[in-house]
């Protein structure tokens, strides 16, 4: 549980933002957009003031998962400085490099470009006051993460796994990132995504097909909580490409799922 971490100096950037949330995840494509997409929802949806940054530089997939590719945010005054405005869906307050530059320009920038690029969003873009500001990171162990860590006061990193072994040795990775000495960031918990999937016509199946409880052991054996099981479903891919990620409709079971973990981190 974590709740207002006292440790935001008044002079450090995100002063309004009460809990800074990192969503990491070893490898790439194990649903780490997906999950923080949702949760991002799902926090909104409980009445809390949310912000969505996406800091996967190079694959930046915030703004298609929330159909919002098209928007241009705008630059405002506000006391005398130019702060840009995060684009605005479901009421959650959203930048992310692809609303700036094509992601192909992206992929060539240079370590320092792209954690300059991310600084800027954070440090000139107009958050005002947030409950909860989501930080969708690269996966792996990058420059980014080490940026994000030493200049934010992170209250908790959530770590996206599938129970699949390449993926599990890749978590505990970012695991030992965040845990390490001049880090010590504490970890909220572990998402084990894509867990199992259930065929329509076989209602009563599940196919472990990455394998059974990787994440709830890893969680297990790191001392971590697991913060939810999430199956493979066809809806959940198709929310995220349609813009309303499954947590918009908590009547169903993935967007129960998903209100579910949330409940675990606020
Ligand atoms: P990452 O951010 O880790 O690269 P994404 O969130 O982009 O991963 O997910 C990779 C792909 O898998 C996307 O097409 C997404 O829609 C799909 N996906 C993620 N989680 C699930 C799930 N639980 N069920 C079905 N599809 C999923």
């Amino acid at each position: 549980k974590v709740k207002n971490k006292p440790s935001v100096a008044p002079e450090q950037p995100l002063k309004d933002v009460k809990n800074i949330i990192a969503v990491a995840s070893g490898k790439g494509g194990v649903g780490k957009s997906t999950v923080t997409s949702n949760l991002a929802v799902a926090l909104a949806k409980e009445g809390y003031r949310v912000g969505l940054l996406d800091a996967d530089i190079f694959g930046p997939s915030i703004p298609k998962m929330f159909k919002t590719e098209d928007a241009r945010p705008v630059l405002e005054k506000v006391d005398g400085k130019d702060k840009i405005i995060p684009v605005e869906k479901y009421g959650i307050k959203m930048l992310s490099i692809g609303y700036f530059v094509d992601p192909k320009d992206a992929t060539i920038w240079r370590g320092a470009m792209a954690t300059n690029a991310i600084k800027q969003l954070i440090t000139e873009g107009n958050w005002g006051e947030l409950d909860y500001l989501l930080i969708d990171l690269p996966p792996g162990t990058s420059d980014i993460h080490l940026t994000m860590v030493q200049t934010l006061a992170i209250t908790g990193a959530v770590i996206v796994t599938t129970p699949q072994d390449v993926a599990l040795a890749d978590a505990i990775k970012g695991v030992s990132m965040f845990n390490s000495k001049n880090i010590n960031v504490p970890i909220l918990g572990l998402v084990e995504n894509m867990a199992w999937f259930t065929p329509a016509e076989l209602p009563d199946n599940k196919y472990y097909i990455f394998g059974k409880d990787g994440g709830k052991k890893l969680a297990e054996e790191l001392g971590v909580s697991l913060l939810g099981q999430i199956p493979i479903v066809q809806s959940i891919r198709e929310g995220g490409d349609s813009g309303a990620p499954s947590a918009t409709n908590e009547n169903t079971l993935t967007g129960k799922a998903f209100m579910e973990v949330a409940g675990k981190i606020v």
